[in-house]
């Protein structure tokens, strides 16, 4: 079969390059390959009742399939580029803000209408915040909540899948290139196309790898984020999530001079597993209908770290101390705050004792064991830092689930096109390294579909 594009991956990036595509150019044939399910068969067993914690599905359906990582996620999409990655490096800021402002208008005319936008823009909490020593950083965020970001990906793949060929359950194991264009194999049938765009997301990392070193595509690697999340009474942080729903702070350790921010808040929220390739770690979403909320309030609290020379392997890193919380806790491990820091271990026990019921079922058990002392020093300190903009986050209380780790794909050689070095083929989204957020990811789609059309 030869198409005009082929997309490899329907996470956000992949979604928004289709849609941009076809709105530009209906005669365009596309095909869009996934390795995951379609939207309405994707389930995680997790019921917190028969499967409490996650059996490793061949394919994850909170990772992979129609939506991507972010088809049950909280939907928050950033129009920052203070945060979210790097994409504005490439494409330049207003180009970036403009692309993020266009997904955020086709968001709301396929369901997303009547959800609020918020912004930082004017908040007194800058300045109490940085009294403390905490820098918010500057966002306008769209929240639409697992459910109407469910419903929006729903209409999309509604108004796609007529224009637009999917194949799911369709893992492309190899992209090759060809004479005019490029060929692309899974299991034993393979396609043609002229351009190929590339958006494998997270979960596609170690293939990225496997395709920029047979297509020798340079890389650079990159960071890894480690730290915890934290859940709490929602009443908490209610003064500062009312106003600006999230906050993003970044806060300088005294100790060590690391940098800790906080990361994907989730106002009345739940705390969620994560696999990513086979390793379980922790992520955290909400709803936008009230009947779906909770009593709690989560966020991530990450320290980020680089590695110079020899080292190179910064997600290996990272999985290692995943595997190391996977080992003790048969998964993710929940610390309350008042036992780290009496240098105790949850029990069952201490855990029923407590005035705050968690949202996820994770082993009670000890993160002084599996963090490195450095990064667990700067959560200490940051938590008791916040305590002063949001009394009651250092309390006994207070849950730290670990480990949450935000793994990075290696950083791609792409162009302001976000083309590699072989024309046609573009690599975009999470999966290049560039973006790590919906926002930025679909924004990339939109980017690479305009240039293939006015080049075409
Ligand atoms: C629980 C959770 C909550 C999140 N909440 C937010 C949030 O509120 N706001 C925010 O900005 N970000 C959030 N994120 C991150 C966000 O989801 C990602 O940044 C975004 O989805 C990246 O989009 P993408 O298209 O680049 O990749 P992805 O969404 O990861 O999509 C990539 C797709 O490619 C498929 N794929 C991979 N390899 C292959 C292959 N070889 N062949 C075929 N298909 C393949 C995968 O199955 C997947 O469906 C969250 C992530 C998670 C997991």
């Amino acid at each position: 079969m030869r198409y005009d594009v082929i997309i490899v991956g329907a996470g956000p990036g992949g979604i928004f390059a289709a849609y941009e595509l076809i709105k530009q150019n209906k005669d365009l044939k596309v095909a869009v390959f996934e390795a995951g399910y379609p939207l309405e068969k994707r389930h995680c067993p997790i019921d917190g009742d028969k499967v409490k914690t996650c059996i490793g599905c061949k394919s994850c359906s909170i990772m992979s399939g129609f939506g991507g990582a972010g088809a049950f996620s909280d939907g928050k999409y950033n129009i920052t580029n203070d945060f979210g990655g790097t994409l504005y490096e490439y494409i330049g800021k207003n180009e970036a803000l403009n692309l993020m402002r266009y997904v955020d208008e086709i968001n709301m005319r396929y369901g997303g209408e009547g959800t609020k936008l918020y912004s930082t823009a004017g908040t007194r909490f800058k300045k109490v915040c940085i009294e403390h020593g905490l820098h918010l950083l500057d966002a306008s965020v769209r929240h639409l909540g697992t459910d109407i970001n469910y419903v929006v990906l729903k209409n999309l793949y509604d108004y796609l899948k007529n224009k637009v060929e999917f194949f799911f359950n369709t893992q492309v194991d190899k992209v090759e290139k060809t004479a005019d264009g490029y060929k692309i194999t899974s299991k034993d049938a393979s396609y043609t196309c002229s351009k190929c765009i590339i958006s494998v997301g997270r979960s596609g990392s170690k293939w990225m790898e496997q395709v920029c070193n047979d297509l020798n595509i340079p890389t650079k690697s990159n960071r890894v984020d480690i730290g915890v999340r934290v859940e709490l009474p929602a009443e908490v942080f209610s003064h500062l999530t009312d106003e600006l729903y999230e906050s993003k702070i970044v806060y300088r350790t005294k100790q060590y001079g690391d940098k800790i921010r906080t990361f994907c808040m989730n106002p009345k929220g739940a705390v969620v597993n994560e696999n990513t390739n086979g390793i379980i770690t922790v992520n955290g979403h909400s709803y936008e209908d009230p009947a779906l909320q909770t009593k709690n309030t989560n966020f991530a609290l990450l320290v980020a770290k680089h590695f110079s020379e020899p080292f190179k392997d910064s997600n290996g890193y990272g999985e290692s101390i995943a595997r190391l919380s996977n080992m003790l806790g048969g998964g993710v491990i929940v610390q309350r705050f008042g036992d780290l820091i009496r240098g105790q271990r949850s029990t069952p026990n201490r855990m029923n004792d407590s005035f705050m019921t968690p949202t996820l079922n994770a082993t009670p058990g000890d993160l002084s064991l599996v963090l490195p002392k450095r990064i667990l020093d700067g959560i200490i300190e940051m938590i008791y830092t916040l305590d002063k903009v949001a009394p009651g986050t250092a309390n006994d209380d207070t849950m730290l689930y670990g480990v949450e780790v935000k793994f990075y794909n290696m950083e791609v050689a792409v162009d302001e096109n976000l083309m590699s070095p072989h024309d046609g083929l573009y690599i975009i989204g999470d999966g290049s390294g560039i973006t790590h957020s919906l926002s930025h990811a679909s924004a990339s789609g939109v980017h690479v579909a305009r240039n293939i059309v006015k080049n075409s």
